[in-house]
């Protein structure tokens, strides 16, 4: 095979949801019946030509495998299962002959009555959620490259050569978990020399169509925090590669690591016959030093410096990035620059910001951006760091003007983080304060929700309106009032113990404190896929961030005045706010994090003061932002939890403090969530079927703890024997009295029907396990 050329300047992908989200709209579209799978992929298509004709607008080469296919309608994993056949058991009767259509593909990424949707769980460190394969030992792998054929085909008819992108089989893999009837040492990795002849398929059907490189994804090489033994992954790498490299009919590959250094991967990954090898040189480092063998290696292969952050959305050091890049042709002559990461991270472009101080606009680079970016770095590497002086030296100029600018170094908010003092970390015993509690006179098994209620389009319009200024200030609240007051009914009569106020006023749990705190910006049209049709808006935190006035304390005092039950006070934990914001890259993210835990511990006092006896600080985030490798996780879950104490720290010991976190595989983080020391801890169960709670008894966790019975990521109600018997299991593993009961996460996405049935169900089901409890043998 002669190789072809790779291209000097490429990314590893690019936002598939459209400028104006035009993606979701087709797709919630299609779920509701309003178009057919028809028009749904003519959309798409109009999507794809679209990016295909951005890319090369901003400097990506129409041919030369540059522009990456990295488009999906739901979710990237799931399109690679389904290219490899594997679809779980359940799901068998959508397979026809093409493999599994378009309604076939979102109802395994959804579910269907009594079919649960395959798991979802976050993507390494960042805030989007994959959905997890299941593989067994009898999962039959077969090649199904129509989707992968039918996108690069529709670029060639459009005069592109693009570069297919596919999930790896060493990730796809290590991300997947076994199927029920696996016997317990089954590992998915086992399966490796099954999967590998059919991704030679695939590629060998890419390369039948014109493919010249192809484009596979391996983040699961720089992650240390995967199920998968590590050892396990190093030795698949070889496996995998060797075999795929040997085909005798395959376009070159490509393999990209992002999020973080390849490290110990390097070597296994170089001694294979791959013709190109991408690293991400913002998370990780290039190599400084190396074996003979694997220094021979990669002198015959591409190196693909990512060194334009795909996960932020700063214009960054650009002289930094280009002497990066540079560094890795040390190893090899042949070096081209990428993004560190697919820009599926950031939004679109920053030109669309219009409302934005222009000020921070010219610090900012969103993916359109990024992508000039790398063509500009393209062009240095290729001729010459004087070819793109003029452009480096803008960079340089927003860089010293965001040191300087007023807001991001503020004196005041500096002096009281130099003054705390541990005590500042702590609250009183455990013990104290069950008993302080006790004057809440809850039941056993109090049953409560997350926080959120169903955002209804009304919510929506009425807040549509008052940012249009058609609604004022004054009508606004008094119709959130009106909504505050239906969901405290709602949860009276349905007879839940503890309430919520149910957030109508919030966008966003992150933006809606991003918008009432110094040191936040909130963009207009920012918009990210955290998973499937769902997308999020992370406010840019570029200053010193402080509290100018209390931001939840009217809206609970209300609610709490319409009840005699406790309501919960529902604020973002620090972590979460950083974790689901664009973040400040001139300090350390522990320092960030501090500023942000002061201002909520002031509203924890507020709260109090108004009489608030329970407050729910949520940090679904704390995993995620993990660090990938073992050797920054100690310093990542020592500031973390730090702050989290911070915040919490101030509130007296009849004050019960609630905390959510939105998954439950705990690992290496149960420690930190136990050092967290909330009163209670609210996490997800309900997709895996209350599994945690074995870990959670085993663990020796000793506070409150309340594992979902309702997964709301689905519109699927779940039955009052469902809920029943998950309640029971949890029941048999962890003490009565430490128990809550409640669903997965807030109920914001969901519709009020399904969500009142399945209030209803885990009602009737808590009743039922309370008298069986009440009864004696
Ligand atoms: N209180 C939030 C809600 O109910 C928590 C959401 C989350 O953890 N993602 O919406
Ligand atoms: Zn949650």
């Amino acid at each position: 095979m002669s190789e072809p050329i790779f291209p000097t300047g490429t990314i590893l992908g690019y936002p598939r949801i459209g400028p104006r989200r035009e993606l979701k709209r087709a797709v919630e579209a299609f779920w509701s019946g309003g178009i057919d799978a028809v028009e749904l992929e003519a959309r798409a298509a109009e999507l794809r030509r679209a990016t295909r004709e951005r890319l090369a607008g901003l400097g990506l080469q129409r041919g030369g495998s540059a522009i990456p296919e990295s488009f999906s309608y739901y979710d990237q994993v799931l399109d690679a299962a389904l290219a490899v056949g594997a679809v779980p058991e359940r799901f068998q009767r959508l397979v026809g002959g093409d493999g599994v259509d378009l309604a076939g593909y979102f109802t395994i990424a959804r579910g269907e009555a009594a079919d649960a949707p395959l798991e979802m769980t976050k993507w390494f460190d960042s805030n989007y959620h994959y959905l997890v394969p299941e593989i067994g030992p009898h999962t039959v792998f077969s090649a199904q490259p129509g989707a992968l054929l039918g996108q690069f085909r529709e670029a060639l008819a459009d005069g592109y050569l693009t570069r297919p992108v596919l999930v790896g089989p060493v990730t796809l893999l290590a991300l997947a978990k076994p199927t029920e009837d696996a016997p317990a040492e089954f590992q998915p990795l086992d399966r490796l020399a099954d999967l590998v002849p059919v991704y030679a398929e695939l590629l060998a059907a890419l390369a039948e169509a014109g493919a010249e490189w192809v484009q596979l994804d391996e983040p699961a090489l720089v992650s240390e925090t995967l199920d998968a033994p590590r050892d396990r992954v190093l030795e698949a790498i070889g496996v995998a590669y060797d075999a795929l490299g040997a085909a005798s009919s395959r376009p070159a590959i490509f393999v990209a690591a992002p999020y973080g250094g390849l490290d110990d991967a390097l070597p296994a990954l170089a001694a294979t016959p791959v013709e190109a090898i991408g690293f991400d040189l913002v998370r990780g480092d290039a190599p400084d030093r190396l074996d003979p063998a694997t220094e021979e290696s990669l002198a015959a292969k591409t190196l693909v410096a990512g060194v334009v952050d795909g996960h932020n959305i700063w214009r960054g050091d650009l002289e930094a990035a280009f002497a990066r890049a540079e560094a890795l042709r040390a190893w090899s002559g042949s070096v081209a620059v990428s993004s560190s990461t697919s820009l599926f991270h950031v939004p679109h472009d920053v030109a669309d910001e219009t409302k934005l101080d222009p000020r921070l606009v010219s610090w900012l680079a969103f993916a359109d951006q990024k992508v000039e970016q790398v063509a500009t770095l393209a062009r240095g590497l290729a001729d010459g760091p004087e070819a793109i002086a003029a452009e480096l030296t803008v960079a340089r100029e927003a860089l010293q003007d965001r040191a300087e600018a007023p807001g991001v170094r503020v004196p005041a908010v500096r002096a009281r983080l130099g003054a705390l003092a541990d005590s500042d970390f702590s609250r009183a015993g455990y013990a104290d304060r069950v008993e302080a509690q006790s004057a809440l006179e809850l039941p056993e098994l109090p049953t409560t929700t997350i926080g959120s209620f169903p955002q209804t389009t009304e919510i929506r319009r009425a807040r549509a309106r008052l940012t249009k200024g058609e609604l004022d200030e004054a009508a606004y609240r008094a119709e959130m009032r009106a909504e505050i007051e239906r969901v405290i009914r709602l949860q009276e009569e349905l007879g839940l113990d503890v309430l919520v106020h149910g957030e109508p006023e919030r966008n966003d749990m992150v933006q809606y404190f991003a918008e009432l705190l110094d040191g936040f910006a909130v963009t207009e049209h920012g918009w990210v896929q955290s998973y499937g049709s769902r997308c999020t808006r992370p406010s840019i935190l570029w200053g010193d961030v402080a509290r100018a006035e209390p931001m939840t304390v009217a809206w609970s005092t209300y609610a709490q005045s319409l009840t005699a039950k406790p309501v919960k006070g529902m604020l973002t934990g620090p972590v979460t706010i950083l974790a689901w914001s664009f973040v400040r890259d001139d300090q350390p993210l522990a320092d960030t994090a501090r500023q942000v835990a002061l201002a909520l511990r002031d509203e924890i006092a507020d709260l109090e003061a108004a009489g608030i006896r329970i407050i729910q600080v949520d940090e679904p985030a704390l995993r995620e932002l993990l660090p990938l490798k073992r050797a920054d996780q100690p310093a990542y879950l020592d500031w973390s939890v730090g702050a989290f104490r911070l915040a919490t720290g101030g509130a007296a010991a009849p004050t019960q403090v609630h905390t959510h976190l939105c998954y439950s595989e705990f690992g290496v983080v149960i420690d930190a969530i136990r050092n967290l020391d909330a009163d209670v801890t609210s996490i997800e169960a309900a997709r895996s079927r209350m599994e945690v709670v074995d870990d959670l008894a085993a663990s020796g966790f000793d506070h409150g703890i309340g594992p979902g019975v309702y997964d709301i990521h689905s519109p699927r109600v779940p039955s009052t024997d469902e809920v029943r018997s998950m309640l029971e299991r949890a029941v048999g593993a962890i003490p009565a009295s430490r128990l809550w009961v409640n669903p997965d996460c807030g109920l914001k996405t969901r519709g009020y029907d399904e969500t009142i049935a399945s209030l209803e169900h885990i009602i009737a089901a808590t009743k039922a396990v309370r008298a069986g409890i009440a009864v004696p043998g």
